[in-house]
């Protein structure tokens, strides 16, 4: 089995429908995206010299409501790997119980490469090529791997010029004090500390120690989260490398370090690879960069008996076989990291109706929501005995064919 992952959607996808009763006409729905938007931006460079950029929109699926997921700005993005993350977003945001349907779009490009006016016009331009089909009732970017609420902000900025009038909710994420929401920044990364606390409930099991890989917004929110609520975070890393420190790291002396310095190396403990991380023996491993970080060649050796999928797509399906073999739960990242879309929701919400809440209302609803979801597929599991993201495709699988019918 290949680790492309629309390949390893498509598999996902055949297999739910063997456990499920939908009808053959959503499979065929399902298996290719509606539309797939590929443009060329040009940007002019500090240096004075045009640079082209390739960029992709996919619009998975639009049953649910508005096409709705990340842009990616990441020097590997592919229209493959964008068409596997718009359908995990059609997934996600119908396991979560949210108005969307499925999208992503990404530009090739490593932004770290590039000044902020250079940042600017890429985003600028990007969002002008894809204003058309674009829209608050169409389809709604967000922010993901190497783009920010700032970026957010050029886009809304663009497309409001392009029709004519404000248009916050074209995309969320956006800073708080241009209409994105409180709450939005932390939500993936609590969300999933709710999701988690939700099933280690279920299993009869409580706080533990904690690797996370991957220390950008989900992993280190996730990681202010779990500390709050007691568990050990004893691993940490990101692209440069991680920390171990049996004892326990400080979560926010770990931020500060890495602000300062770039890199957590060094900070406390021993240093480890992002190899190493994974095979730590902890409680609760914590994915939280990209895809395919848990494979065939290196499942065997986890020794976490939780793994909390807050990256999108980060176990192949062999690594799953192997994980479940094991006896390791999986909590899939189409209900683990689902906190960010819900939050985007109300975002939305709050920009349609020209609102504002509170952050502790924000919260008490993400929570009240990645609970609703956590039961609703650990229920499924268990009346299947299926595995958690057997059973989150077969609750997402439904809510989709609930719609086709009605
Ligand atoms: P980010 O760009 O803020 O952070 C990514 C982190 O991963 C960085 O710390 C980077 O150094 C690290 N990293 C990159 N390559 C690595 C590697 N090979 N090994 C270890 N670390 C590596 O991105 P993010 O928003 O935190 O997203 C992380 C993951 O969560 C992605 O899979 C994304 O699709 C998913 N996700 C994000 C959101 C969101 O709201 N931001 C929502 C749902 C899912």
């Amino acid at each position: 089995m290949s680790n492309n992952p629309w390949q390893r959607a498509l598999s996902q996808l055949q297999k739910t429908l063997e456990l499920t009763d939908t009808h053959p006409d959503l499979h065929h729905r399902l298996k290719e995206p509606d539309n797939v938007v590929e443009v060329n931006v040009p940007v002019t460079m500090d240096s004075g010299e045009t640079k082209t950029f390739r960029g992709y929109r996919v619009q998975h699926n639009n049953m649910r409501g508005p096409y709705k997921g990340g842009l990616r700005f990441h020097p590997q993005v592919d229209l493959d790997e964008a068409k596997a993350l718009a359908f995990w977003m059609t997934m996600k945001n119908a396991v979560i119980g949210v108005p969307f349907g499925g999208g992503k779009g990404g530009i090739e490009v490593d932004p770290k490469e590039l000044s902020g006016g250079e940042l600017e016009r890429l985003t600028r331009n990007f969002a002008r090529e894809l204003a058309h089909v674009i829209g608050p009732e169409k389809d709604v970017p967000a922010p993901d791997v190497g783009s920010t609420a700032q970026m957010m902000h050029w886009i809304a900025d663009e497309y409001s010029k392009h029709v004519g009038e404000d248009a916050p909710a074209v995309v969320t994420g956006k800073p708080v004090e241009h209409g994105g929401s409180e709450g939005r920044t932390e939500a993936t990364g609590y969300g999933g500390g709710y999701a988690l606390e939700a099933i280690l409930v279920k299993l009869g099991k409580e706080t533990g120690t904690v690797a996370i890989q991957g220390f950008g917004n989900v992993g280190l929110y996730f990681a202010h989260y779990a500390a709050s609520r007691g568990f050990k975070i004893v691993a940490l890393s990101d692209s440069k490398g991680g920390i171990y420190a049996p004892e326990g790291i400080d979560v926010s002396a770990a931020e500060t370090y890495k602000k300062g310095t770039g890199t957590l190396l060094g900070c406390a403990g021993t240093d480890i690879s992002n190899e190493e991380i994974l095979a730590l023996p902890v409680d609760i491993l914590v994915p939280a960069a990209l895809e395919n970080a848990i494979t065939k060649e290196n499942a065997s050796h986890v020794q976490a008996k939780v793994i909390l999928e807050l990256a999108n797509g980060p176990t192949t399906i062999e690594a799953d076989d192997v994980l479940k073999e094991r006896g390791i739960v999986v909590i899939p990242d189409i209900l683990a990291n689902a906190g960010g879309v819900a939050v985007s929701y109300f975002e939305w919400e709050q920009n349609r109706a020209g609102e504002r809440w509170a952050k502790d209302d924000v919260l008490a609803r993400l929570k009240e929501k990645m609970e609703m979801a956590a039961a609703k597929v650990w229920n499924e599991s268990i009346e299947k005995n299926i595995t958690l993201r057997d059973a989150a495709y077969v609750v997402a699988l439904r809510s989709l064919g609930e719609v086709k019918q009605g």
